[in-house]
């Protein structure tokens, strides 16, 4: 397990500036980070809720932004989807791409709204961000319908999201390919091979793990979604180099 604080934003790395654009507090270089620090109050705003930030140091000497006044009133999941859809729209611009926040689109009379999409060699390929419970039913349906509609889709979820989703699939793999009985191995890796999915743990260190301890950074992931390296394998999504 990856530590971090699932779900939280203790110690956020975005916020925006006086021209909203989001930045990274990783990407500062240390003297302009202690420069920034003496800027006016409200030059720097937080992501979630847009209140006033301030920049800081933790123990480990990692830059991040906080709240000036009370604790953020936006909900945890609200802040999570906020953090990852800003990370997975940063990571495609930093790979020299022009991606899309809330997308529409249809497929046939179906009408769906991606909450990350961009165009790459002619590919549609659209990121969602599931803050809160779906049922695998639901997981199934839109994920059917981006493919009917041309669109590649990849889900992130929050680590409590991903833990029941892991349980349902594995349920559903027993119940269609085994016959309803647990494999004769004696083991199951749960993820079906029609839904790329991984849970993504925010914090002040983002990472997004999937079964089998399969692991890698937004970065990381957004470059193998690109160049066709993320493979089904037997119940699991692995991230290939
Ligand atoms: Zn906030």
């Amino acid at each position: 397990m990856i530590a971090g604080n699932p779900g939280g934003l203790c110690m956020p790395a975005y916020a925006l500036d006086r021209f909203d654009t989001p930045i990274d507090a990783s990407s500062i270089p240390p003297a302009d980070w202690d420069m920034f620090k003496q800027r006016p109050t409200g030059d720097f705003r937080m992501l979630c809720c847009r209140a006033p930030a301030v920049l800081k140091n933790s123990q480990l000497n990692t830059q991040f932004f906080s709240h000036l006044n009370d604790e953020c009133a936006t909900a945890p999941e609200t802040a999570w989807h906020i953090q990852g859809k800003t990370m997975v729209l940063e990571g495609l611009s930093q790979l020299g791409l022009t991606p899309r926040s809330e997308e529409p689109g249809r497929s046939g009379t179906q009408k769906w709204c991606a909450d990350t999409w961009v165009q790459f060699e002619g590919r549609n390929i659209a990121i969602e961000l599931q803050r809160s419970y779906q049922s695998l039913t639901e997981f199934r349906r839109r994920q059917a319908r981006y493919l009917a509609g041309g669109v590649e889709c990849y889900w992130l979820t929050r680590p409590e999201v991903f833990a029941t989703l892991a349980k349902s699939c594995a349920q559903y793999r027993i119940r269609t390919e085994f016959g309803g009985k647990f494999p004769p191995a004696g083991y199951l890796w749960p993820l079906l091979a029609e839904l790329p999915v991984w849970a993504l743990e925010s914090g002040d260190e983002p990472r997004i793990y999937g079964a089998k301890k399969t692991t890698a950074s937004v970065p990381e992931l957004l470059k193998a979604v690109l160049a066709r390296r993320c493979r089904w394998e037997d119940g699991v999504w692995l991230i290939t180099s």
